[in-house]
């Protein structure tokens, strides 16, 4: 089976959030599945840079844009895959990031920029390619969205299907919209602009063009998928989202083993597994060390790593600060976006230096040391499609302590008394409020401090998360199948 991933971004060339992760991850896996997988992405410079010996497939001028664009074939760096590239430097080779400026405009040409990605895409199910031909076209989150709808609009020009099409949504809330006079550029049918179309609110929704036209629909968790089907989460498409259930699958990602596993990682400063945590308490003693922290053993070390936005819930987490320390608890942030939050966060870290950290930025490397050597994962999101951080979180033995939303509800098993010797995993709260938070940073608390338990619980909770596997080989096998149903 030929499967095409198309995206925008894949670990470890380029990286905004979980999406790159998921590119970077699945592949491989769909290969060990006996699938014959191709990447296709933009030309950004990251990208280019990270393209070995390329071979240029094709040269030609697309619909956008007068300048001619290359596509590119060769091995991508790092991500044990192939891939092909679109080289189109009128669109892709600038300075700021993939999808804005520096100063976090997006580029006013998006729509031509990821039309092209799409549109390529579905040029790789016909002859783009002379020599591999995609059987299945499978394009992530809106940047790729389109590649559904030029498929389609192929198939009713030629009067038979070139390649089934899924389209998985990382996160609906990042819809790709543009101003309808846009839509004469896009080299769509006319009759594509509609309600039962790409049209959303009288604007273009790259994002409606994936969900509408695409013959299979996936989201990264089951949780997710149940609750894009209802107003509050729904972005204003839960109705398509209702009306195309029958199609649509929750798929939770996995954890890459090979990038994320503290029996091998050498980003950090001790290797450990569930048998043997101690080499999980030295990444606790070089961690404070490292972050100015109080070097002590017995303060439970709470992190997070995330990009600083509104859907992170990290607010919350900043009114609950002073009830961690209070306890003796410590606490540790990396993460960028929202320069309030920077702002607020590096205030804390400056009041209580022995009891903060924060660290404004991103980095790889770091987020390693950080979930290795702490104790605690926070992770309250008002919404997650899947999250990823609870997951390494889990591996690391770092226990989760998240929201009862999407991919986070799917992944983590609260702690009561009865889920102890069972199944628990991490700490779950409800409500999205400090006060539910707080509650479960106490019980966290009770655990961590059980009398006479000597940390035996905890560690029971700890090596139980462990031991959980969400690898991505379950992920490729539930993608083939999707995909073989997509075919017939
Ligand atoms: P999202 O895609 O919404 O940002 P996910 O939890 O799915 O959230 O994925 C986030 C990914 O980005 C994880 O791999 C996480 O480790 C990483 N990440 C987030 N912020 C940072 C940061 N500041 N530095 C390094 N890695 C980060």
């Amino acid at each position: 089976m030929h499967v095409l991933q198309a995206c925008a971004e894949i670990y470890p060339l380029l990286k905004t959030g979980g999406l790159a992760d998921v590119a970077g991850a699945l592949p491989a896996a769909l290969g060990a599945q006996g699938a014959d997988v191709r990447v296709l992405l933009p030309g950004f410079p990251a990208i280019l840079d990270g393209l070995e010996s390329p071979a240029q497939v094709a040269e030609w001028v697309s619909p956008f844009d007068p300048a001619p664009v290359r596509l590119l074939y060769g091995r991508l760096r790092g991500c044990d895959c192939s891939g092909y590239v679109v080289d189109a430097p009128q669109f892709y080779r600038r300075p700021g990031g993939p999808y804005a400026d520096e100063h976090h405009h997006p580029y006013p040409d998006n729509h031509l920029r990821f039309a092209l990605l799409g549109w390529v895409a579905a040029r790789l199910a016909q002859n783009l390619d002379p020599y591999w031909r995609a059987e299945v076209v499978h394009a992530h989150d809106w940047h790729a969205a389109l590649a559904p709808a030029y498929l389609h609009a192929e198939a009713d020009r030629l009067g038979h299907r070139l390649a089934a099409s899924i389209y998985t949504v990382h996160n609906l809330a990042y819809q790709g919209t543009f101003a309808a006079h846009h839509f004469g550029e896009l080299a769509l049918p006319a009759r594509y602009f509609q309600v039962h179309g790409l049209e959303f609110h009288g604007q273009i929704s790259f994002m409606k063009g994936g969900l509408y036209y695409a013959d299979r629909l996936t989201t990264v968790s089951p949780t997710y998928a149940d609750e894009i089907q209802a107003p509050e989460q729904g972005c204003g498409l839960d109705g398509l989202l209702r009306d195309r259930a029958a199609s649509l699958s929750g798929v939770l990602n996995g954890v890459d083993d090979a990038v994320w596993n503290p029996a091998q990682d050498s980003l950090i400063p001790h290797r450990y597994d569930a048998r043997r945590l101690v080499g999980k308490a030295r990444c606790k003693a070089a961690l404070q060390a490292e972050l100015g922290l109080a070097e002590d053993p017995d303060a439970p070390l709470f992190c997070v790593v995330s990009r600083l936005a509104e859907q992170k819930g990290l607010a919350l987490v900043q009114q609950v600060l002073p009830r961690i320390t209070a306890q003796g608890g410590q606490f540790a942030l990396l993460g960028s976006g929202d320069p309030g939050m920077e702002a607020a966060f590096r205030s804390a870290a400056q009041a209580q230096p022995k009891a903060i950290a924060v660290r404004i930025g991103y980095d790889e490397t770091f987020a390693h040391r950080l979930i290795a050597g702490s104790d605690l994962i926070l992770v309250p999101s008002r919404f997650e499609p899947c999250g990823l951080t609870q997951l390494y979180g889990l591996r690391y033995g770092t226990v989760p302590l998240v929201r009862r939303v999407g991919g986070l509800a799917d992944t983590v098993v609260d702690t009561t008394l009865e889920s102890l010797d069972h199944d628990a995993t991490g700490f779950v709260f409800d409500d999205f409020s400090t006060d539910a938070l707080e509650a479960a940073i106490r019980r966290a608390f009770a655990l961590w401090r059980r009398p006479g338990r000597r940390r035996e619980d905890w560690q029971l909770v700890q090596r139980r998360g462990m031991a959980t596997r969400h690898d991505w080989g379950l992920a490729a096998e539930q993608y083939m199948g999707i995909y073989s149903q997509a075919l017939t």
